[in-house]
């Protein structure tokens, strides 16, 4: 099976390093767009929701992007000639009513097009959209069954059997659209790791990631955490690992989380790849600054995003912004931004010495 997950996929956009080298500012090639902060469930571990996480304080759960200034964005998107899109929270992206026309329109333009969702509303006309023209929609859960889905996001008993119902009718398509699952480990779900990969696995989804819940901005603090469980979730990896065939792959980052909290480089090299626009029309550094005075590049309620994007103003904020000072919590992006570094510290007469 070809592979979906890596953090050399940077290592095809040569461009970009020669932009970050004179610091230049070019278009992203993935986009990210929360289209509203609303959402249907309550997370017990959303970084957008509870106090603890870094990310997310400043976030209104009120705010949507209003139609037409989506369709703005994805005028800008596709004449930048930005290669992806992915739509995700704050809210719930699938409850946002416009969507299917932007899926439509962005697959129609050649730009890729995917989603991070709850899979509540993986139905009807976005559900339809999808298959046509996604590339991937990734379903994240923490939960087993009925009893603790309802539990872990404090909605209605049925919501899982729901949910299962939706990934089986939308697997059955056929689509070329990659369905994936994001399971979230905590103390709770430690030991269904494997019976959740089984139940996943015989839906039809292409593969089920495992990630370990951030439970806090500090490193510590998170290990002491998912300490507790580790010698369990290990063996139901292991267990799940065994499902893995020609169709079906266990994607684990569940050890990842030790690695991502401490800095040391002055820049974010990874700022030119990906960016975020929020549902406040505000512009943010990553995922795991959205909504965040600290990770915020520019509003663009009163300016298009092309126009923001190639500002002196956004330059100037992107090559100033200091990962060492002021990313001192989780980076899902820290070893791409590892890599992307050591690239451009090489000393170009030596660098031809591979
Ligand atoms: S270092 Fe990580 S957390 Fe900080 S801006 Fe870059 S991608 Fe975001």
């Amino acid at each position: 099976m070809a592979r979906l997950y890596s953090n050399l996929k940077f290592l095809r956009y040569a461009g970009h390093i020669e932009a970050l080298r004179h610091r230049e500012v070019v278009a992203p090639v993935h986009v990210r767009i929360k289209p509203m902060n609303h959402c249907n469930h309550s997370c017990w571990y959303c970084a957008y929701r509870v106090d603890n996480l870094q990310l997310g304080d400043g976030i209104d759960l009120k705010d949507q992007i209003p139609a037409a200034k989506m369709h703005e964005i994805v005028d800008d998107v596709i004449a930048m000639g930005v290669q992806a899109v992915t739509f995700s929270g704050g809210g719930e992206p699938l409850l946002y009513k416009p969507l299917p026309q932007m899926v439509e329109r962005l697959g129609r333009a050649g730009v890729r097009v995917a989603s991070l969702t709850n899979g509540s509303n993986l139905r009807g006309a976005v559900a339809e959209a999808f298959a046509q023209w996604g590339t991937w929609i990734r379903v994240s859960t923490d939960a087993w069954d009925d009893e603790s889905f309802a539990r872990s996001r404090g909605i209605a008993l049925g919501q899982f059997t729901r949910l299962l119902d939706n990934i089986r009718a939308f697997t059955a398509r056929g689509s070329k659209c990659v369905l994936g699952v994001s399971f979230i480990i905590g103390h709770d779900n430690a030991e269904h790791v494997y019976e959740v990969c089984r139940l996943m696995k015989d839906a039809g989804v292409d593969h089920v990631k495992l990630s370990g819940a951030v439970v806090a901005n500090d490193r510590d603090a998170n290990n002491d955490y998912h300490r507790r469980v580790a010698a369990t979730v290990t063996e139901q990896i292991r267990l799940a690992q065994g499902l893995s065939d020609d169709k079906f792959t266990i994607v684990n980052h569940y050890h990842e989380l030790e690695e991502l909290f401490d800095k040391t480089y002055t820049t974010c090299p990874f700022l030119l790849f990906l960016t975020v626009i929020g549902a406040d029309c505000s512009v943010y550094a990553c995922q795991d600054k959205a909504y965040t005075a600290s990770g915020l590049l520019g509003s663009i309620r009163d300016r298009s995003f092309r126009e923001f994007w190639f500002s002196e103003e956004n330059r100037r904020r992107i090559f100033s912004l200091d990962p060492s000072r002021a990313c001192l919590h989780h980076c899902i992006s820290h070893g791409k931004n590892l890599a992307i570094n050591e690239v451009l510290a090489l000393d170009p007469d030596h660098a031809c010495f591979v």
